[in-house]
């Protein structure tokens, strides 16, 4: 049924009640709708007070929906937790945000029941590396050099307005909901003054998502100048008004020595101010390196300075045995984006020898201007697929494992498995039931394998983040989907005006 008619029908049954009420025949629509409108003030009763709209608690965000006491029902439960595992005809209790229960039979009576009869609940995809501001650039990396992805995002990057920014975040979170990402880490490098931070967290923060927000450099950053330390620092002091009531956290985007290309060096004295900031900050430090073959010893370098403690490599394409046995001693964590390294020529990151050296691994978009979507069932067949076909081996990574780097070892990269990344009591409630009663997944197999190899975004139907429903019946509850793309579309039109772009 259409909007419109819906509209009719409602109209119309207005109509028949208020004529009822009235007992007259032959009154006109227009005197029917009047009468029940006058209706209320002619009765002699006091009118009841509106309901005050909850506040929200201090810090959050107050458009989101709120927090339930919820029971999902007779679900396929894939916890991804040891010691719970899979539950078939499972449950799950969910109150105020947090996992109360995880079993085969949970009493919860007064609960809201979500029927889970042909789902599969799962923990929330963890996302670990993710320039989301230029999801307003979607599809934009073209496919010449003059249009290729660093120089498109450089060259329109410099037009971008705060409200771009804003508008492009807002976008990918969209689409992060949408596909059962949970959790996002929004690496922000294109922060051109302190409004661009406050407008990309703006975004996160209206979407109601969990994630990390890594301040960064701006495109085309002066080598010679830091990142806007003192703007950083603010950001820290005040961040109780930024966290969204703890969903979101704060790190540092750093370029290190430099990105994929010698061209983009960064002097020592510059990139030593940078990592002492993060320090003395205490904040998380996330660096590129070692993506492509043009920046072999990236890291090496990284670990000859001391820096590798702690901090999260990204693509590490080309990472030497020596460099990941480095990693493994200073704890760092490693983020692949598959889909991106492969677009882009820099070649297929060594999944399987991170995972051997016991390093923690997580999986993530990286930039949809340059792999199109934010699809991590994608992302997840990728890498089995990079695994399998290296090794010559169909069974060298299974899609468990696989599986456990989009949810669990995820949240360990990142840090936050004491959180989410598996359902569990006392964890929070970050979780997505996807509905296997659709064409791809008509067949209840191996359910590891169905996740990895068959199931796509449009059968999420279902995503709780913190306990808050944000798709239910595969429709995102509080934000306007056609609307927000619609407005990323005429920003990036406009944008491509301004700058002259094709
Ligand atoms: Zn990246």
């Amino acid at each position: 049924m259409s909007g419109f008619d819906g509209r009719w029908d409602w109209t119309r049954r207005r109509l028949l009640t208020g004529a009822a009420a009235l007992g007259a025949a032959g009154v006109t629509l227009g005197s029917a709708l009047a009468q029940e409108e006058d209706e209320r003030p002619k009765r002699n009763k006091p009118a009841a007070p509106k309901p005050k709209p909850k506040a929200a608690p201090a810090g959050e965000h107050p458009g989101l929906p709120a927090r339930g006491n919820y029971v999902i029902r007779n679900a396929f439960v894939m916890s991804m937790e040891k010691g719970i595992g899979d539950v078939a005809d499972g449950h799950v209790h969910v109150r105020n945000g947090e996992i109360v229960a995880v079993g085969a039979k949970v009493d919860v009576p007064g609960a809201n029941v979500i029927d889970g009869r042909g789902m599969i609940v799962l923990p929330g995809f963890v996302e670990t590396h993710w320039h989301m501001w230029n999801s307003l650039l979607r599809g934009m990396s073209g496919e010449r050099p003059d249009y290729g992805y660093f120089r498109t995002t450089a060259q329109l990057g410099k037009e971008f307005t705060p409200d771009d920014i804003y508008k492009g975040t807002r976008l990918a979170t969209v689409e992060a909901i949408n596909s059962g990402i949970t959790f996002v880490h929004d690496w922000a490098h294109n922060i051109r003054s302190p409004d661009f931070a406050r407008a990309d967290l703006r975004a996160l923060k209206e979407a109601g998502i969990r994630g990390r927000f890594s301040y960064g450099p701006m495109q085309g950053h002066d080598l010679g100048q830091t990142i806007d330390l003192a703007d950083l620092e603010k950001l820290k002091k005040d961040w109780a008004q930024y966290s969204n009531g703890g969903l979101l956290t704060l790190g540092m985007a750093w370029r290190g020595h430099g990105g994929n290309q010698p061209s983009n060096a960064v002097p020592e004295a510059i990139w030593r101010l940078e990592f002492d900031a993060a320090q003395r900050l205490g904040l998380p430090i996330s660096v590129h390196s070692s993506g492509s073959k043009a920046a072999v010893g990236q890291i090496a370098g990284l670990d000859k300075a001391g820096m590798l403690k702690n901090a999260q490599v990204i693509h590490a394409v080309y990472a030497t045995p020596d460099e990941i046995k480095a990693m493994k001693a200073a704890g760092s964590t490693i983020s692949v984006a598959p889909t991106s390294e492969l677009r882009i020529g820099f070649g297929m990151p060594p999944v399987s020898a991170f995972l051997e050296a016991d390093i923690p691994v997580g999986l993530s978009v990286d930039t949809v201007e340059l792999v199109g979507n934010a699809d991590m069932f994608a992302i997840m067949k990728t890498v089995q697929g990079i695994e399998n076909g290296r090794a010559e081996n169909e069974y060298k990574i299974s899609a468990r494992r696989v599986l456990e780097l989009a949810t669990i070892e995820g949240a360990r990269s990142m840090g936050i498995d004491d959180k989410v990344g598996s359902l569990a009591p006392g964890k929070r409630a970050d979780l997505i039931m996807v509905n296997t009663k659709v064409a791809n997944l008509g067949v209840f197999g191996h359910p590891a394998v169905m996740m990895v190899t068959a199931a796509q975004p449009a059968n999420v139907d279902t995503v709780m983040v913190d306990g808050r429903i944000l798709k239910r019946g595969g429709k995102l509850t509080h934000l306007n989907v056609e609307r927000i793309a619609q407005e990323a579309n005429d920003a990036n039109a406009a944008l491509r005006k301004r700058a002259k772009w094709w």
